[in-house]
């Protein structure tokens, strides 16, 4: 797509301005609840993907040497500006996303928890020190910086999902290069003026607007040293292979479809309100979304009949709408997303499903160009249907029965994803068998959104996570650093061994 020339320009942020591309290449950005473009996206040559780095990589030194104290001083000062500025980041999240603004401010504050742990990075990276490891010798660890590091983010969390890497990375003494999601790229050069005020130094870190041309130079510069991608399963794999073919550290989080099993001793209310909360917030544009939820119906004690009513009861409840105005839920993000989304719809009701409450055709009065579907409930879905083997990220619900516990074990062990499922039911024993035998990376218990916190990691399994390094937590300090021993002798000049090929020894 060629400049319109009339609707403002979004573009990458390198060496502390913005930088128009050569490229002449185009995307568009909309405004999800109007169905209106509303800015373009000036989408990175080669050029600029080498200014990039390059800035990137000149700033890097400087960076790394600077004392811990300064580097944690510019640290708290990003964290005060962000935190007195949540709802301004969450009106840009919204305009370009469409989640309700409320939502968008929770995204901030969950990705200012990362600051907030990173503020604390030098208790997290001191190394280790052995005293006369042998007679008059030291050894002692150091962690250093890696260099310039990229992180490749989706569009369902414009701000907290770079947030889960770039605190750490940066506090370590790292640059970074962020390659946004093109669907809503303005909350990454929002952050970067913001490091700015905050006394970052220009260049530390940079927001690469693109597409694939954008991932593959990042994939492809050797002055990359580690590469943080989040997104779809398919692109996430991809990256990990090639990242790791041009011998990067990386870290490649991918999609998923989580399961969230009901007892029959659960609390049905609470279940119906949590599965609500979880399926339909973000209009299910979220990895930890549960979009599958296991009932057990062995035909004496079954509460799904109950628990299909009451989740109809509370979608009849539900405002979609303008996520700026008073919605509960507002558009998906694109037109051709929601077009995907119903055609799953279409493929659950084609394979024999029974669509409970069908949001296909949904539309809001005045604003009918919006990306709209409504929330949906599929009852009876079959286990060979592409709308229960793959991810959907709408806001769809399918109920599934099986007969036993075991059963549906089998079934969350069996798909392709394994980044967050959940249990609701007031039997500890059952709980605890559960989070022993499922191959899952999150695990909630009568929670149904179980993101870990900032000091525990966050990260799936199988294919919701390639590579063994999880985000955030020590794990994110682990990622971002590497480490060198030190083994140290002062002689005595008095003292000198002589010549010894053996090799060494402790003495
Ligand atoms: P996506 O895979 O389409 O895009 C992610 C990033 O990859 C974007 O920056 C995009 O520009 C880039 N990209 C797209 N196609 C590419 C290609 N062919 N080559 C190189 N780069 C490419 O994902 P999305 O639609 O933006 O985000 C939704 C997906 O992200 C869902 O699958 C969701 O489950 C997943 N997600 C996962 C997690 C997690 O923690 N596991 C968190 C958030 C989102």
């Amino acid at each position: 797509m060629t400049s319109s020339g009339v609707l403002p320009l979004v573009r990458s942020w390198i060496g502390g301005v913005t930088r128009p591309s050569g490229s002449g290449r185009r995307s568009v950005v909309f405004n999800p609840a109007t169905g209106r473009q509303t800015k373009e996206l000036d989408l990175a040559d080669d050029a600029t993907i080498a200014a990039a780095i390059a800035t990137a990589a000149d700033a890097f030194p400087a960076w790394r040497d600077l004392s811990i104290g300064r580097r944690q001083a510019v640290l708290f000062r990003f964290r005060e500006l962000l935190s007195s500025r949540v709802d301004e980041l969450a009106q840009v999240i919204t305009s370009e996303h469409g989640k309700v603004v409320s939502d968008a401010a929770g995204e901030v504050r969950r990705g200012l928890e990362v600051v907030d742990l990173a503020c604390g990075f030098p208790n997290l990276i001191k190394g280790g020190f052995s005293e006369n490891a042998s007679t008059g010798i030291d050894v002692y660890t150091i962690k250093q910086p890696l260099g310039v590091v990229g992180i490749i983010s989706p569009f369902n969390f414009p701000a907290m999902v770079p947030m889960w890497f770039f605190p750490i990375a940066i506090a370590v003494g790292n640059c970074v290069i962020l390659k946004p999601s093109e669907k809503d790229p303005s909350a990454a050069v929002w952050l970067a003026r913001l490091w700015q005020e905050a006394g970052l130094p220009d260049g530390v870190f940079t927001v690469l607007q693109g597409d694939k041309a954008a991932v593959d130079g990042l994939i492809e510069a050797p002055q990359v040293r580690a590469l943080s991608f989040v997104g779809s399963t398919p692109i996430a794999q991809y990256v990990y292979e090639q990242a790791a073919k041009h011998g990067k550290r990386v870290q490649a989080l991918g999609g998923a479809n989580n399961h969230m099993l009901v007892l029959p001793d659960a609390d049905l209310d609470l279940v119906a309100d949590n599965a609500i909360n979880s399926g339909y917030g973000s209009a299910g544009e979220r990895c930890m979304a549960q979009s599958v939820i296991i009932v057990i119906d062995n035909g004496v004690d079954s509460a799904a009949d109950e628990l299909v009513a009451k989740i109809r009861k509370r979608i009849a409840q539900l405002k979609v709408g303008d996520g700026l105005g008073d919605a509960d839920m507002g558009p998906l993000v694109t037109a051709a997303h929601r077009d995907r989304v119903a055609g799953y719809i279409d493929t659950a009701e084609a394979d024999g499903a029974e669509i409970v409450v069908d949001g296909r055709g949904f539309t809001v009065s005045g604003a009918e160009e919006g990306f709209w579907l409504g929330p949906t409930l599929i009852d009876r879905i079959p286990l060979n249907s592409r709308a229960y083997t793959e991810e959907i990220f709408g806001p769809v619900l399918s109920i599934v029965r099986v007969k036993t516990f075991d059963e549906a074990i089998e079934l969350i062990n069996s798909g392709r994803f394994g980044n967050g499922t959940a249990i609701f039911t007031n039997d500890g024993g059952a709980a605890r068998r559960f989070q022993n035998e499922v191959q899952v990376g999150m695990i909630g218990i009568n929670v149904p959104i179980p993101v870990p916190v900032a000091y525990h990691s966050f990260g799936g399994w199988r294919d919701s996570l390639f590579g063994s390094a999880k985000a955030y937590g020590t794990a994110g300090f682990d990622f971002f650093t590497q480490e060198k021993a030190i083994t140290s002798r002062w002689l005595d000049p008095a003292e000198h061994g002589g010549i010894n090929l053996g090799f060494p020894q402790t003495d």
